[in-house]
């Protein structure tokens, strides 16, 4: 396929073709704007490294994925969607397009185990965060992932410290990667149509992953957050004696009515270190 999948005209002309209508189920909304489609995958991949594509829908992404990335694996739940996605990339041999559903995906036994990779994608919005987090708890070498999310979900991951949204994944989320907003997008450039606007964001890796560490420190983050109307001391204190948590007051010089909202990960590496 060498015409731009990523317009009005050719989405419906492809859609009539196989006779396919969009899933709400799978929450397919396909991009039909070239030049976002275009911004997208210039910032999200490089001809050195391969990416990582969820939910190719009917390609829009894919194609030009193609043009940025070494090679792109593409993970589509539809099996509806397989023989047209195979069609349309038979000439293109670094698309390489597998039927499963992303969050059955064992990375261990993929191909690219091994290598450095970026991942981008349009996420369905049904299933967004449980992606995300399959992605962030794995050990792929991820250099960056760039995704489409609803304006919300991005803003609840860019919070900080005191705003209404932020909660504990906005600080694990915060402690592992850069969060940057790649760019705000109209609901206009989707077909359907949905209902709110939505951003592309990237998330890049900020630190060496210490499995063990993060695991001790979210659960100590979570419990923190537990009661969103409690103080820190309040959460905390089923959990630890209250010698240890007066010491924690005191050698960090944390006032009584903290709560954990006021609090950002640097604070929190803090008192993990102290209660450990
Ligand atoms: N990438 C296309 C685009 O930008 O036009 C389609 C994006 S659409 C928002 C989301 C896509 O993810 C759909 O093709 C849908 O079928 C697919 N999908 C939904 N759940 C999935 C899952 N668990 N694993 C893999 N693909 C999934």
């Amino acid at each position: 396929m060498s015409d731009i999948i990523a317009t009005p005209k050719v989405t419906r002309e492809i859609l009539d073709r196989y006779g396919l209508k969009a899933q709400k189920k799978y929450g397919q909304n396909f991009l039909i704007d070239a030049n976002i489609v275009t911004k997208i995958a210039s910032q999200s991949s490089d001809k050195e490294h391969l990416t990582l594509e969820i939910g190719p829908g009917i390609g829009s992404l894919t194609q030009m994925l193609a043009r940025y990335a070494k090679e792109v694996v593409a993970y589509e739940i539809d099996p509806k969607l397989i023989p047209l996605l195979k069609d349309n990339f038979k000439d293109v041999s670094n698309i390489h397009i597998i039927h499963e559903d992303f969050m059955d995906v064992d990375f261990k036994k993929a191909f690219y185990a091994n290598k450095q990779i970026n991942v981008c994608a349009n996420l369905p919005y049904y299933v967004t965060t449980p992606i995300l987090f399959k992605l962030f708890e794995s050990n792929l070498d991820i250099l960056k992932i760039t995704v489409m999310v609803q304006k919300e979900v991005a803003d609840r991951f860019k919070a900080k410290v005191k705003d209404s949204d932020y909660n504990a994944l906005s600080l694990i989320v915060n402690y592992l990667y850069d969060v940057k907003t790649v760019m705000q997008v109209p609901s206009s450039v989707f077909y359907p149509r949905p209902k709110v606007d939505s951003t592309v964001i990237s998330f890049i890796p900020k630190r060496q992953r210490d499995f063990n560490y993060e695991k001790a420190f979210f659960a100590l983050v979570k419990r923190a957050f537990a009661k969103r109307r409690k103080t820190l001391y309040n959460n905390l204190k089923d959990y630890y004696s209250k010698d240890k948590l007066a010491y924690l007051y005191e050698s960090l010089a944390l006032p009584e009515t903290v709560r954990a909202e006021e609090l950002d990960d640097v604070a929190f590496k803090k008192i993990y270190e102290v209660l450990k």
